[in-house]
């Protein structure tokens, strides 16, 4: 089962005898301890494998190691270890991209309990494409018409939605590990509808409309 990997690194430092109290590189004398092949980024940032995670240990976490692993505290030692730390450094704030962003970070699960991607399962729950293709023909129509207050509450409508899929996601995030193919493949649908609405909500960010619209 993935997410009980033991890490593998001292408790000390080989080096300087520093406590090690980050993954991956020492905080007294930056000397680096890659971590195997096989970790995640959980592993990476020395996190639990889950989805509810303490966004204060993960901001945290990811700076002190992004200090520590700066290739430019490796600049001009031998090659190998600039080259190492450069290559941690891209796998640390990657790990962070992906973990910071609670969509992601469900994405991600979902991949490591080998859960279906998107380009794998492109379906989406239920009605949801009738009800986009509607939202958009509302969205134009009150476009059209310059009626504001059908936008305003056509773009709270689609949030809400939007906000109801992810309470789902979050509720589901924790088990996937222990879920079988049916609830991951309802899962990865889960997330393809928060790209829909995430593409409806960001044609109400470019509506010309509030500054009135120029072709008319
Ligand atoms: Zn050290």
């Amino acid at each position: 089962m993935p997410g009980l990997r033991t890490m593998t690194l001292p408790s000390k430092c080989l080096n300087c005898d520093v406590e090690l109290s980050i993954p991956i590189v020492c905080g007294g004398c930056h000397t680096l301890y890659p971590i195997p092949q096989t970790a995640n980024y959980f592993d990476l940032l020395g996190l639990p494998q889950q989805f509810d995670l303490d966004g204060e240990k993960l901001s945290d976490t990811y700076r002190a190691i992004a200090r520590n692993i700066h290739p430019d505290r490796f600049a001009g030692q031998a090659t190998e270890m600039d080259l190492l730390a450069t290559k941690l450094s891209a796998q640390v704030n990657e790990a962070w991209r992906v973990l910071k962003d609670p969509v992601r970070r469900a994405e991600y699960l979902l991949e490591l309990a080998n859960g279906p991607s998107a380009a794998d399962c492109r379906e989406v729950p239920g009605d949801l494409l009738a009800r986009v293709m509607m939202l958009r023909e509302d969205l134009e129509e009150a476009r059209d018409q310059s009626d504001e207050q059908t936008l305003t509450s056509l773009r709270c409508s689609i949030q809400d939605e939007r906000d109801h899929a992810f309470d789902n996601i979050a509720k589901r995030a924790n088990d996937l590990s222990l879920a079988n193919d049916t609830e991951k493949k309802a899962f990865r649908q889960l997330l393809n509808s928060i790209k829909y609405f995430d593409s409806l909500l960001a044609d109400f960010a470019s509506d010309p409309l509030s500054q009135g619209n120029p072709q008319q």
